[in-house]
């Protein structure tokens, strides 16, 4: 089963891909570990990424398409697998599918404040990498070795705000184009205090069902999960 995450930066869809990776069988492809891979091995892809991510703007859809559609050609997709932060624009999306076969979007909606709060407080240890975020964490210093936090780059505020409007200004125009495609959008809310665990579990609830019949009459291949 083919599966394509949906929602805001900071909604929580690195922790809904992995819990639904394990659960269903599939590969969790995260356009932006493709891209930090390619940053760090210094490629050339790598070198233009950066420069867009730098500035807090969107990586062009002909490059971004490229790298994706390169990564879900390998072997370990072939039995499904779930996309993680792509397509982001209708013509992205749009483009894609005449691709690939998607089965099925999860839809994660989360409000703005709560995207702020979140990533802005997140920072990580220059010396142990040890994540931290300021909404728990009232230090300066890391709690594991007491080396300095930094933030990432585009984590912080004016950045955040402006990823989630670039998001917020899209979100009904792919939901509109997905449900005029008869893609089936499975949606969840995240909240500023909701674990992760709690989040995918109420997930679950609502759809497991629709995903065990998905996965049972998708052509890739992937476990059924009973709850
Ligand atoms: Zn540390």
């Amino acid at each position: 089963m083919n599966i394509v995450l949906f929602g805001g930066p900071g909604a929580g869809k690195d922790s809904i891909a992995k819990f639904l990776a394990e659960d269903f069988g599939l590969v969790h492809v995260s356009s932006g570990d493709i891209f930090r891979k390619h940053i760090a091995e210094q490629t050339e892809i790598g070198k233009s990424v950066k420069a867009y991510i730098d500035q807090g703007n969107l990586v062009p859809d002909e490059l971004t398409i490229a790298i994706v559609m390169d990564r879900l050609a390998q072997d370990d997709c072939a039995n499904g697998f779930i996309l993680d932060g792509f397509p982001r624009t209708v013509a992205q999306a749009s483009a894609f599918l005449k691709q690939k076969p998607i089965d099925a979007i999860v839809h994660i909606s989360v409000d703005e404040e709560t995207v702020v709060a979140r990533l802005s407080g997140r920072y990580k240890c220059t010396t142990c990498h040890e994540p931290h975020n300021k909404l728990w964490h009232k230090g300066i210093e890391c709690s594991k070795c007491g080396g300095p936090l930094s933030q990432r780059d585009d984590d912080r505020e004016e950045i955040v705000r402006k990823r989630f409007n670039d998001y917020k200004e899209t979100e009904t125009a792919m939901l509109d184009f997905y449900k005029s495609l008869l893609v089936k959008v499975l949606p969840v809310e995240s909240k500023l205090v909701d674990p992760p665990k709690s989040m995918y579990s109420r997930f679950l609830d609502d759809h497991v069902k629709s995903l065990n019949y998905i996965a049972a009459t998708s052509k890739a291949k992937s476990k059924d999960v009973k709850k």
